[in-house]
This record gives structure tokens, C-alpha cells and sequence, in this order.
């Protein structure tokens, strides 16, 4: 039997990504902002229904372009529930995490845990869309107006969700994207940053590169511009980015219906949802440790996102998280991608429910 891992990048069809690098080989443009990457914008913004996107080189620079445009300093408050660049961007920027504890059923940041932990020296909020599950944005976004703060979403996990028809992405002052190969969407390697104003666009667009605007340097800037490559790769898998979200709603619905009430799951609103992990929360983690085990014997690698919490790892603070510490640690995430079979589904469930009798 082949091995199943969590997950398997997609591949779009040959024959189109091959007419995309014939017209690289054509203009001869590899990258900075060459024509494909601006098609990509454009049509990254169509898709998602946002008006100022960047595509970038990936999601930890998009985090850290955003840090920088909204000028963040001393302390952000983020969940110690996800995936270690969080936090480990706002530390590599000299920015403090300090984090607050998470919702025992939607595993997001919980906006009563963020207030407690704002001081003088908050500037703002990072909240994570876990597994592509919203965060409670209208709490978090009167917080951040009382106490004059910015919002940076990591919606990392979050493409194409939407909420009352509107794509989550427009909720904060920033969102972020990552298209890494292992992401429900992908370009190989590669993010976008969302912006609220024109503004923050146009200042981030030259912090991209170098800092340099029409030919002038106007700022410190970095290198985070995303190539014609990962463009053209990012084009292919636009195109088919429907049929892949459908794919994974039909995944979700089949683990669901056949381990419901065998394990728990994330409590979300099936009307925005992208189904982009299958997390699967056990009793204890030894529950968890011993399915992990029997799967890993019939070689299928699920995986344990997130662990563990991260308030007990990048920055170790003296302040217990319970939740997160407690459900990082009973969380495995089952294999799920575009071409993964039913039979191999069932392979999975029977396992899991075999271990748990
Ligand atoms: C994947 C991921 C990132 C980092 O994105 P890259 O494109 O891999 O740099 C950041 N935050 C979360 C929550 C992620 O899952």
C-alpha cells in the first residue's frame, strides 16, 4: 500500500503551465513585477473580491512587509495557536508577542483574553483564521477602535472564505495570504498582502523592492517580490481554484459523517468555511498518540497542527496558556488534498475507529 502524508501540492495541467513559461521565455521577464505577476494581482483581486492585494514571495515576508508598513512596535497580541512564523516574524522584527488564550470550540483567539492583555505598549492585534475558520472579527475590531490599535489578520489557512457574501480578507487594517505548496491555493512558494487603504498598498509595494519607487530609493525596504514563475503556477491553479475548494468540501463531509461523535471538531459556520484541514481533536493526547501510532503503521502520516502551543516554545512566558496547551496537544490534522482517494479516506477512518475501541 502507498504511503498517504497530510498532504500532496496540487498540479495543474501541463499543457497550460508550459504556454505560461513559453511566454516567460518570450518577454525574458523573470521578475520584478513582470508582466504575469501583474496579471496575478489583478486577478487575485477579482477572485477574492478585494481591492489592494500584493502578491509577494511568500507568507512570513507578507507578515513582516505588514509590520513594517503599519509601523508596529513594542507588543502584538496573537494566538499561541498556529503555526510557529506568527510568531516567530513578529520576533524576527523586534516586535514582542504576548499571547491570549483561544476559544475551546472555534481553536481562534478569544477577544475577552485579548482585552486583559492590552498596556501602554500594545500597538496592535494579530489573530489567526485557524484552519480557515474566521475569527470573531466584530469583538476584535472594537477593541482594536477603543484602544486606537492596528489589526493584522494571518489568514494564512484562509483562501476564498467569505461571511455575509464579503471575503474575510477585508476584515483589518491587513490580511495576509500564503500560497505555499502544502496551501489549499498555491504558487510553488508565495503570499499576498490585503490592505484596507490605497495607501498602505503603495507603501508596501515599495518596501517589496528595496525600498525603491519609480527608480528612487524613498525608504528602508526588503526583497519579498514573487517571480514570473511562481506567477505562472499561481495563474494555472486560479483557474481551478473552484473545483479545488469543492473537492475539499466533499473530503471534509466524508471524514465528517463517518467519524462524527468518534472525535471532535472545529465549530465553524459551513457557510464560511474553506474545509482546508481536517483537525480532528481526541479525549487526551494518549488517545491521540496511540491512533497516531496505529496510522503511522499502515503508513499514513497525519500531522499535529499546531504543536505544541507556542507560548510554551518561540518565547517562553511564564503565563500558562490552558486551552491552547491543552488542545495542541490532543489536535491531528488527517491527510487531505486534491487527489486523495475515498478508499484511502476509509482506510484512514477505519483505522481511527479501531484504535479508539
Ligand atoms: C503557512 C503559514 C504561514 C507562512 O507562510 P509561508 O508562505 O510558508 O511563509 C504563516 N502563518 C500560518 C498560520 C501558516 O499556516
Amino acid at each position: 500500500m502507498s504511503k498517504i502524508f497530510i498532504t500532496r501540492p496540487y498540479l495543474p495541467e501541463r499543457k497550460k503551465l508550459d504556454a505560461y513559461i513559453d511566454k516567460i521565455y518570450k518577454s525574458n521577464w523573470l521578475t520584478n513585477n513582470g508582466p504575469l505577476v501583474q496579471e496575478f494581482e489583478k486577478r487575485l483581486s477579482e477572485y477574492l473580491g478585494v481591492k489592494y492585494i500584493l502578491p509577494v514571495a511568500n507568507g512570513t515576508l507578507a507578515l513582516m512587509v505588514a509590520y513594517k508598513v503599519l509601523g508596529l512596535r513594542g507588543e502584538v497580541i496573537t494566538t499561541p495557536f498556529s503555526f510557529v512564523a506568527t510568531t516567530s516574524s513578529l520576533v524576527w522584527e523586534g516586535l514582542k508577542p504576548v499571547f491570549a488564550d483561544i476559544d475551546l470550540q472555534t481553536f481562534n483567539i478569544d477577544p475577552n483574553e485579548i482585552e486583559k492583555h492590552i498596556t501602554d505598549n500594545t500597538s496592535a492585534i494579530l489573530p489567526v483564521h485557524v484552519f480557515g475558520n474566521p475569527c470573531d472579527t466584530d469583538s476584535i475590531q472594537r477593541i482594536a477602535d477603543k484602544y486606537n490599535i492596528k489589526i493584522v489578520y494571518d489568514a494564512a489557512h484562509a483562501f476564498g472564505v467569505k461571511r455575509n457574501g464579503k471575503n474575510i480578507l477585508n476584515y483589518g487594517d491587513i490580511s495576509i495570504l500564503s500560497f505555499h505548496a502544502t496551501k489549499l491555493f498555491h504558487s510553488i512558494e508565495g503570499g499576498a498582502i490585503i490592505f484596507k487603504n490605497k495607501k498602505y498598498y503603495k507603501t508596501a509595494k515599495a518596501m517589496i523592492n528595496f525600498g525603491i519607487e519609480k527608480g528612487e530609493i524613498t525608504g528602508v525596504g526588503i526583497n519579498a517580490k514573487m517571480n514570473e514563475f511562481q506567477a505562472a503556477m499561481g495563474l494555472c491553479n486560479l483557474d481551478d481554484a473552484d473545483k479545488i475548494l469543492r473537492n475539499r468540501k466533499e473530503m471534509f463531509s466524508y471524514y465528517y459523517e463517518n467519524l462524527n461523535g468518534v472525535v471532535q471538531l472545529q465549530k465553524f459556520d459551513p457557510e464560511s468555511y474553506n474545509y482546508s484541514y481536517v483537525p480532528v481533536m481526541f479525549k487526551s493526547e494518549e488517545e491521540l498518540l496511540k491512533v497516531e501510532k496505529a496510522l503511522n503503521e499502515v503508513e499514513i502520516f497525519p500531522r499535529r497542527y499546531f504543536y505544541p502551543s507556542l507560548n510554551s516554545v518561540s518565547v517562553p512566558q511564564n503565563e500558562k496558556k490552558l486551552i491552547s496547551e491543552d488542545i495542541s496537544k490532543r489536535i491531528l490534522c488527517l491527510p487531505t488534498f486534491y487527489d486523495l482517494k475515498v478508499t484511502e479516506m476509509d482506510r484512514c477512518i477505519d483505522i481511527i475507529r479501531e484504535a479508539l475501541t
